[in-house]
């Protein structure tokens, strides 16, 4: 069978500290432009958008939906690079996407979600718990506005290999949140990519196992980037970070490039 494409959408991004990336680096205090980025993968069973970007209100007033996290994180949204804008930038329209595959629920991923309410939306079980009672040192980045619509919602527990082809698998990756997970697609003539979201930001997060600044649990953490690598090797797969600092260089960004 021939045919899965993955597009990669640049969503705006953020100004944020290094330590986010890795606590202990040199440069601690210098401020750094975090990407968001959302991709829709092309199946001929349908189209899979995975993850959402950051809501629109973002980009004229972040603090009316983040609060006081808006101080900690500066949005650099602009007009233009919400979900919908950026898909229609590539010739989808919402009603095109059939599912929607959350990596997790905070609000650089979720903010879209109430623009596909014909789409049916994948998050692992523990995720949608972990989101509505989250714990203390993430209820900021929680924003119960961006998850809580009346969409049809699969809860998904482990892997789940989308159409039962093996060409799309969810897998859990927790340690960023608690229901963190990632997505393994297999490209037509044998190259794989796994889009890792935030199971790691950079590469170096997971050659070198470094923690980085926002994490639920380290050891959770440790042993999704095992499992990371582990699928790496057996299926030829590159590497895909939403928040990659190097993505002008490395991504493929769309609707000018695709991976195929
Ligand atoms: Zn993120």
């Amino acid at each position: 069978m021939a045919g899965v494409r993955v597009h990669a959408f640049h969503g705006g991004g953020e100004i944020a500290d290094m330590s986010v990336f890795d606590p202990f680096h040199p440069e601690v205090g210098t401020k750094v432009e975090i990407p968001y980025f959302f991709y829709v993968v092309s199946h001929p069973n349908g189209n899979i958008l995975f993850d959402t970007g950051g809501h629109p209100s973002l980009i004229n007033d972040p603090r009316a939906r983040l609060g006081e996290a808006a101080d900690a994180f500066e949005v650099t949204m602009e007009e233009g690079d919400d979900v919908v804008s950026q898909l229609e930038g590539a010739g989808f329209a919402p009603s095109d996407i059939d599912h929607v595959v959350l990596s997790h629920l905070h609000y650089d991923h979720a903010g879209g979600i109430e623009f596909f309410p014909g789409s049916t939306f994948y998050a692992q079980r523990r995720e949608l718990e972990f989101a509505h009672w989250p714990p203390v040192y993430q209820r900021e980045i929680y924003l119960p506005a961006d998850f809580d619509h009346p969409v049809e919602w699969v809860e998904v527990e482990g892997e789940l290999d989308l159409f039962d082809d093996g060409r799309i698998m969810l897998f859990p990756t927790p340690g960023h949140t608690a229901g963190h997970q990632s997505m393994l697609v297999r490209l037509d003539g044998g190259r794989s990519l796994i889009l890792v979201a935030d199971a790691a930001y950079l590469p170096r997060n997971i050659e070198e196992n470094v923690l980085p600044g926002i994490v639920w649990n380290p050891d959770a953490m440790v042993s999704s980037w095992q499992r990371i690598r582990q699928l790496q090797r057996r299926n030829n797969a590159d590497l895909i970070f939403t928040h990659d600092l190097e993505w002008p260089q490395k991504t493929l960004v769309a609707p000018e490039h695709c991976y195929e």
